[in-house]
């Protein structure tokens, strides 16, 4: 039971932040994606896995075989399942489509796909696009958010002289305090892969030798199985820099570089790239350059088209909640200016 208020404005501060969220988490889901006309969602995910995985799991949660089923089984109740092609050859113009529609997609291109979501997809039916990183594919290099949750993962099993003298070099090099060892190393910038490494010897991390052993991404081989079984092959950069921060041609080169190596490695007729991390802050000139060498693009910002159809953007399932209920939901209350009352998960595009 609440509390009585005392002023109109503390009142009305404690029902926004008490009442309003329960009672949008409590609108019915099927009722709130009716109120749209039909439309395409694309639901993105990075890997499914049972197993804790040392690069991934200090990062994100990623879902196990049996959550990421009951995922599915969510969204082929209420939506149909189309791939990029369909997407890209039939743009949604209002009132041209009969039912809400999803098209499934996986970033960062790694192996567990492969292993544990592809048998559930294929056994369902359920097409999907699988964006990779050029220098990741075949493990030829190691994401650096990646080598930063190799690091943290390494701390439990560290002594405290060697967590000093790890505090003492990021301290040295970034001229910064050090509070917490975990917190800093997340937060080491792309353009410290010399300190990573520097850490990685510190720490006895061998990035090389864990490509090698665990094989986090995929392998070409596997992608074109994957291709033959109707699956379809997109871009998601070079080397998964945080886009946004990149001057304007280091953001065409790692899109024009990426789409050129899926162009080439796997001869997918449409060229289709992800953003890395995140869309906010590519201008209207980005498009334009890449006019006619990509043909489309998706974001992470929910559902919405932007730029004449040309940049889609995407729901991230692993951040938005507990489940795919959860996140569709959240997603589409977005669409109808809800979402500020919302009390699932939160907004965190890409790890
Ligand atoms: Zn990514």
């Amino acid at each position: 039971m609440f509390r009585l208020f005392t002023s109109s404005g503390r009142r009305h501060s404690a029902i926004r932040r008490n009442v309003l969220p329960f009672l949008a988490g409590g609108i019915p889901s099927g009722w709130l994606i009716r109120q749209r006309p039909p439309v395409v969602i694309h639901p993105f995910y990075h890997t499914v896995s049972d197993e804790y995985l040392p690069h991934i799991h200090p990062l994100y949660r990623p879902l196990g075989r049996r959550a990421f089923e009951w995922d599915l089984d969510f969204l082929s109740r209420r939506f149909e399942a189309v791939t990029a092609g369909e997407v890209y050859r039939s743009p949604d113009n209002p009132g041209s489509r009969t039912r809400h529609a999803f098209h499934l997609s996986f970033d960062d291109g790694l192996r567990g796909v492969y292993e544990n979501a592809l048998p559930l997809l294929l056994r369902k039916g359920i097409p999907a696009t699988i964006f990779i990183n050029s220098d990741f594919t075949d493990n030829r290099q190691l994401f650096y958010r990646h080598k930063t949750a190799l690091l943290t993962d390494k701390l439990d099993r560290t002594s405290e002289a060697v967590q000093n003298e790890a505090k003492n070099r990021i301290r040295r090099a970034l001229q910064t305090n050090v509070r917490s060892l975990r917190a800093a190393i997340h937060a080491l910038p792309h353009f410290r892969q010399d300190l990573l490494d520097e850490l990685a010897c510190l720490l006895e991390v061998d990035f090389g030798e864990y490509l090698k052993t665990r094989r986090p991404y995929l392998a070409t081989d596997e992608l074109r199985e994957m291709q033959r079984k109707g699956f379809t092959i997109g871009a998601h950069s070079i080397n998964h820099l945080p886009f946004p921060l990149l001057d304007g041609k280091e953001q065409l080169r790692q899109t024009l570089e990426s789409c050129a190596f899926v162009r080439d490695t796997f001869r997918e007729p449409v060229a289709y790239f992800s953003f890395p991390f995140s869309e906010n802050g590519i201008p209207a000139s980005f498009f334009d350059a890449i006019a006619g060498k990509v043909d489309l693009c998706f974001g992470t910002s929910g559902i919405n088209s932007r730029y004449g159809g040309r940049l889609l953007g995407r729901i991230d399932m692993e951040q938005n909640g507990r489940n795919a209920r959860e996140a569709i939901h959240k997603a589409f209350l977005r669409t109808q200016r809800l979402s500020r009352f919302c009390i699932f998960g939160k907004q965190s595009p890409c790890a």
